[in-house]
């Protein structure tokens, strides 16, 4: 298998899975309150198997439509076809694996045991709290304090912003700083459940209709036994966890990117302007040529990274530059294409509850979250400069006199 062309079980899968999304799951999640964690929706993502191709080796047997699935790029190919059909559901399982995948990676025998099954099984929602108001991009400036208790645990005093499923989360895999002034080496990663005392949090409402909230820590008690990894090791748990989701937030882009693709397609061919349908108009054709184009590039792009990262490893040379190109790459062609899409529609576009009124206020927050596209331009640059010596020149070894 090549990353450039699926084999016949990987398309049809896709296949399934669209309609799936479209025939089962888009009812769940239209019955959802937006910016709230739509729980009859998660618990279907549990029960048609979806949940269990969200960590290495978690899939095997265990029956997602048209087979189980593990690797990066079977994250890819379920996330792409999950938001083709509904991006709901594609969010509420992506966010089941951000939120568990440090539990899954690095948690204990009891954490695993305790977490990882009610998160499979849909029945436990999930959530990644890593972002604060003073540290986003930045985020190895996080200020959420881990204080001794002087029995064996620690105290967590501040807060967290924008994390995805707060605060309605049954657990959350928080990042707290054991060691001031260390930065990124000072960083602790916990296990907190949402019934801890002291822990509370608010709803955010956002453009679009992704379930998100602050939280707020006032003393919250935690121990060793809740320790994900190793301590003021913290920082490589969140990060392990980013570089193993990054291509796949590409494919979420890219599902959107080809369900504006269609109905543009569908549209143009019907509706009619100046005496024929617009595709006849050249301008009309060739951008949607453009569009089409643009979008698989990216898919190609973000197969790619995910098959590399399925076949060397994710400490290989290379792969945190490919996952990043193919986030910034997908997630911006994914903004282009849907706002032609919006253009070559016109007004019914914009009205409330259009697909591509939706398909509007979902594409915008990708291109933030997860490193905005500078910071992928960041990491592309520091990978592409890596091992080049810089020349000398001959004006930089004799002062101009
Ligand atoms: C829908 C949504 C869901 C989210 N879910 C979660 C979640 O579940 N868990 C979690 O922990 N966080 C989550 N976040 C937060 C997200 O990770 C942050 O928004 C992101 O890291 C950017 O941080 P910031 O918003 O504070 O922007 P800032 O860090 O303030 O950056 C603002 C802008 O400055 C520019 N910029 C920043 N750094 C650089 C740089 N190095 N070089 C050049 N330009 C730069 C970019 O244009 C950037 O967009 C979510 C955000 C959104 C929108």
């Amino acid at each position: 298998m090549t990353a450039f062309s699926l084999n016949p079980e990987q398309t049809a899968r896709c296949a399934e899975l669209r309609t799936l999304a479209a025939e089962r799951l888009r009812p769940l999640a239209e019955k959802g309150e937006p910016g709230h964690v739509n729980r009859p929706l998660v618990t279907a993502l549990g029960e048609f198997g979806l949940l269990d191709g969200l960590f290495e080796g978690g899939g095997a047997g265990a029956g997602p439509p048209g087979g189980a699935s593990s690797g990066a790029l079977d994250l890819c190919l379920t996330r792409e076809s999950l938001a083709y059909a509904c991006t709901e559901a594609e969010t509420a399982f992506a966010l089941q694996g951000l939120g568990a995948h440090p539990v899954h990676a690095h948690g204990t025998p009891e954490q695993r045991e305790r977490w990882l099954p009610p998160v499979r099984a849909g029945h436990a929602v999930a959530a990644f709290a890593l972002s604060e108001p003073g540290a986003g991009s930045d985020a190895a400036a996080l200020s959420l304090a881990a204080e001794r208790d002087g029995s064996g645990g620690w105290r967590l005093t501040g807060e967290k912003c924008w994390i995805s499923n707060a605060p309605e989360a049954d657990f959350y895999s928080v990042f707290a700083r054991t060691s001031p002034g260390a930065g990124s080496r000072g960083v602790t990663a916990f296990l907190v459940p949402a019934d801890r005392a002291g822990l509370t949090g608010t709803p955010l409402d956002m453009l679009s209709p992704h379930p998100i909230g602050a939280l707020a820590f006032d003393g919250v008690r935690v121990g060793e036994e809740d320790v994900l990894g190793e301590v003021d090791r913290g920082f490589r748990v969140a990060m392990t966890t980013l570089n193993r989701f990054r291509p796949s937030v590409g494919a979420f882009a890219v599902g959107m990117a080809r369900a504006a693709l269609d109905a543009t397609l569908a549209h143009t061919a019907e509706r009619t302007a100046f005496g024929g349908p617009l595709k006849d108009l050249q301008s009309v054709g060739h951008q949607v040529a453009e569009m089409a184009t643009r979008t698989e590039a990216a898919r190609l792009m973000v197969y790619a990274a995910a098959a590399a990262y399925d076949g060397e490893g994710p400490q290989s040379p290379g792969i945190a530059r490919r996952a990043a190109m193919a986030k910034l790459i997908a997630t911006e062609t994914a903004q282009y294409v849907v706002d032609a899409a919006v253009q070559l529609h016109g007004a019914r576009a914009l009205r409330r509850g259009h697909l591509l009124e939706h398909l509007y206020r979902e594409v915008r927050a990708p291109r933030i979250y997860e490193g905005a596209s500078e910071v992928q331009r960041t990491i592309i640059a520091k990978e592409l400069y890596a091992g080049v010596d810089a020349p000398t020149f001959a004006h930089e070894e004799e002062p101009p006199a």
